[in-house]
């Protein structure tokens, strides 16, 4: 029997719906609206497109959205200027610098250079300290995508093995801490994976929940999947037909019990946790001028 499908388009549009409802409501009792500033460097189209896709669904919540578009040749020093001006507008709750920034731009810098309350990709290292602590202010987007998606699929993950593939500070690094911590869709063994790692295949097999985040187009092929994993592919690779994940979705999906597409997988989750996040942002601020 072919693998349940995660639909993380619908999965997403419930936690759309919640982040909607909260912020009416904070707005009611507040009359602080949520507002989320992006800041768009150079002309990468696929970054162009994620932005969007973030302004419409913030959009679509009731939180407001402003994007900052800067040219290509934008200077460090412009840039950190721009980030501290909205650090200091008090009407602003969400920061988000899209990556990758153009070579003369040290990433690292920006990231930051955010103030940690408006750092609603959970990027700046205070926010990451707080998370590996286990008392998190902001959950990072793509990994908390990815457990919410576990939650909502009533996968099991408490002394399960969760192989990560990837080791990125955006996805992998993060996606492990998660699982291994205490709480709902945690409480699991990890092994992460990575460029260096021996018998990668082997050890990927060992998986009763994999989630896959390497950018290789099908990298993950059938005879690496145990019979009924759960199969999270987080990967967004463009080739010539389209778009696909990092796992061969057809022939894998005979083989696991869930996994998600790509598209409307893992996608829609990432930035329906950005809205959660600019939603507590926008709640932290108005916590802290009541109190
Ligand atoms: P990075 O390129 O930053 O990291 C890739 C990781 O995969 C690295 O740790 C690298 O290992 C490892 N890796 C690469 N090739 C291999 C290989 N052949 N075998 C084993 N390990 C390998 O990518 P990201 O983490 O940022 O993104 C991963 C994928 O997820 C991309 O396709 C990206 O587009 C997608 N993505 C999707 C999001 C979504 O919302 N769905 C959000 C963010 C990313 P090493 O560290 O040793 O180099």
């Amino acid at each position: 029997m072919p693998a349940q499908l995660i639909d993380g388009k619908a999965i997403s549009a419930k936690v759309r719906e919640e982040v909607a409802a909260d912020v009416r409501h904070l707005i009611d009792t507040t009359g602080v609206e949520p507002h989320l500033v992006a800041v768009l460097v150079g002309d990468d189209p696929a970054s162009a497109i994620y932005v969007r896709g973030k302004q419409k669904a913030c959009e679509k919540a009731g939180i407001r959205s402003t994007l900052h578009r800067l040219p290509a040749e934008t200077t460090q020093q412009q840039l950190t200027d721009l980030v501290q001006q909205l650090n200091a507008d008090a009407t602003v709750h969400g920061i988000l610098v899209q990556l990758p920034l153009p070579d003369q731009i040290d990433p690292v810098a920006i990231i930051d250079a955010v103030a940690p309350e408006k750092d609603v990709d959970c990027f700046h290292p205070e926010n990451v300290g707080l998370m590996v602590q286990g008392r998190p202010r902001f959950l990072p987007c793509t990994p908390h995508g990815c457990q919410r998606l576990l939650i909502e699929s009533d996968v099991e993950t408490s002394g399960k093995h969760a192989v990560v593939l990837g080791r990125s500070e955006i996805v992998g690094k993060p996606m492990a801490l998660l699982l291994m911590q205490r709480g709902l869709a945690a409480d699991a063994t990890v092994t992460v994976c990575h460029s260096r790692t021996r018998d990668l295949a082997e050890q990927v097999r060992q998986a009763d929940i994999l989630v896959a985040a390497i950018g290789r187009p099908k990298f993950v092929t059938a005879d690496m999947v145990k019979p009924g994993a759960v199969v999270i592919d987080v990967g967004i690779n463009r080739v010539d037909d389209g778009i696909v994940g990092d796992v061969d979705f057809e022939p894998v999906r005979e083989i696991a019990s869930a996994i998600t597409p790509v598209p409307g997988g893992v996608g829609p989750m990432t930035i329906a946790v950005l809205l959660q996040n600019t939603l507590k942002a926008a709640r932290l601020l108005a916590e802290q001028s009541a109190g």
